[in-house]
């Protein structure tokens, strides 16, 4: 182990908080690495986060942040947890919600002060304390880059990674003043975008390396149709850009030791005990229908458009269709009118850790026909759980989802049924296939025994990491 330190940043690291697969990838990857460096993660400590639980207790250090002609008190707080330290920033501002960002209908109008102290209070974490990196992790961490221009005595080099360019964290222009950032940054090179704040901007111009989560993002959001504006921006600085497909953490999704599930399993015969289990759960009938599930965000990113217009139809196949999720209220109420109407479909809203669990276990296929998606966790658990992705080709899916018509037996990788054309007829068409492959017995349990045994971890891509953090630190050395 290199007792190089890391900080590693993000708004949302689960078990503390979580709200979609930054939580996860913020749990996992610095776990993958901490062998071979010291990492501490850094979040907000939000007042839903239960202390005496994590055992979190104040660390004794307390500063002011000036920023505009405002002072702000903050108060840090430790804990170790599974191995790991967390560091949390306290200041009632950004901590004290209900929501991490707001609610589905809207982020909060504040939200540029709430991410602005996050960032400056590591910024001045890292003027008090040695790290040689600092992995940041969205538009909620990507300020710090340019705060640590500011600062040409702190050494750290920073490592930016975009989870999803469709969230760039853009404010008015007011923004500037309250946030105490000087006008010098608010020219296009920079900040501004179409005469707001941009704080993704603000991320990929200073940090010295940025990574995005998967090779295929990595190169679509070079375009206009992936690049949410920012493709320009992006082209210039690509040449510090690549793609690096994230992992799952292999204990917290591991069907054979998982605690949220009637019955851990190794093989298909204890997969089929968690289905009938489940199936007497929601009181759906007939285990021996094929049980087709999504899991996610309602929004259009995950494909909700496509996936409400193939419902009805698929809701005539012979299948089961169990829907959990949480999100805009136009997809929630069309989905809740469908399961009204028909019993082969089961709907459940909210975010429900343990139930997301059931599911996969359950599943015998898992839909994902996300517009666009820049790596995706949801279509790898499922794989690891003994469950076949319908996916449509794009981002991180088309690096970790292949088509089964090419299933090679010998390779790593893991296999579902693709499509292409991101439209309901597409979507419907590989439904169908799925469902004929699945009265394919043999065919089908030869694929799904082979996607439990992929390895989906982040042995690969935290090797790659390494890399990244390696060249930073040659980098650092040659001054
Ligand atoms: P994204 O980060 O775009 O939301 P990912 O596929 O990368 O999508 O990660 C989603 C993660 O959040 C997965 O672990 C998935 O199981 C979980 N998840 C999403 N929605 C819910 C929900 N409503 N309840 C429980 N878990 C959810």
């Amino acid at each position: 182990m290199s007792n190089s330190r890391i900080l590693f940043a993000a708004s949302e690291v689960y078990p503390f908080a979580k709200s979609g697969g930054l939580a996860d990838v913020a749990y996992s990857l610095p776990r993958a690495l901490n062998e071979a460096y010291n990492v501490d993660v850094i979040m907000p400590l939000y007042q839903f986060i239960d202390r005496v639980q994590f055992g979190i207790q104040a660390s004794g250090e307390t500063f002011n942040i000036m920023m505009g002609n405002k002072s702000y008190p903050v108060t840090l707080y430790i804990c170790k947890y599974e191995n790991i330290t967390y560091r949390f920033i306290y200041t009632p501002l950004l901590c004290d919600r209900e929501f991490l960002y707001g609610n589905p209908q809207g982020g909060y109008e504040d939200n540029d002060i709430r991410f602005a102290l996050f960032n400056y209070a590591m910024l001045e974490i890292v003027k008090r304390d040695i790290y040689e990196i600092v992995h940041l992790n969205d538009w909620q961490t990507a300020l710090l880059p340019l705060l640590l221009n500011n600062e040409p005595k702190i050494e750290t080099k920073s490592l930016f990674t975009i989870h999803n360019l469709a969230y760039q964290g853009v404010f008015e222009k007011k923004a500037l003043a309250r946030l105490g950032i000087d006008e010098k940054y608010f020219h296009m090179d920079c900040l501004e975008f179409y005469g707001q704040v941009n704080f993704m901007k603000a991320g990929i111009a200073y940090a010295d390396k940025i990574t995005t989560v998967s090779p295929t993002y990595a190169k679509e959001i070079l375009t206009p149709e992936f690049g949410c504006g920012l493709e320009g921006f992006l082209q210039y600085h690509s040449g510090k850009l690549t793609g690096i497909v994230n992992g799952i953490d292999t204990e917290q999704f591991s069907p054979s030791t998982d605690k949220m599930l009637v019955s851990p399993y190794t093989d298909l015969r204890g997969k089929a005990v968690n289905k009938r289990a489940f199936l007497k759960e929601i009181k759906l009938k007939d285990p021996k229908r094929p049980l087709v599930i999504f899991i996610g965000r309602f929004t259009w990113q995950k494909g909700l458009e496509i996936f409400i217009d193939a419902l009805p139809d698929m809701a005539l196949m012979e299948c089961n269709i169990v829907v959990l999720g949480d999100g805009e209220a136009q997809y929630h109420d069309a989905l809740k009118t469908l399961a009204n109407k028909h019993d082969n479909i089961y709907l459940k809203s909210g975010y429900d850790e343990a139930l997301s669990h059931r599911m996969y276990a359950a599943s015998d296929f898992f839909l994902m026909p996300s517009l666009f998606e820049p790596c995706g966790l949801a279509q790898m658990i499922a794989m690891h759980y003994g469950s076949m992705p319908i996916v449509h080709s794009v981002g991180g899916l088309t690096d970790t989802v292949h088509d089964y018509a090419a299933f090679d037996a010998k390779s790593q990788k893991g296999y579902g049924v693709v499509f292409s054309q991101p439209d309901h007829h597409a979507c419907l068409d590989a439904v169908k296939k799925a469902l004929l492959l699945y009265s394919m017995k043999t065919q089908y349990n030869q694929i799904v025994k082979h996607n439990m045994l992929c390895d989906f971890s982040w042995r690969e891509s935290g090797e790659l990491y390494i890399k990244e953090y390696e060249k930073l630190k040659e980098e650092s050395q040659r001054g």
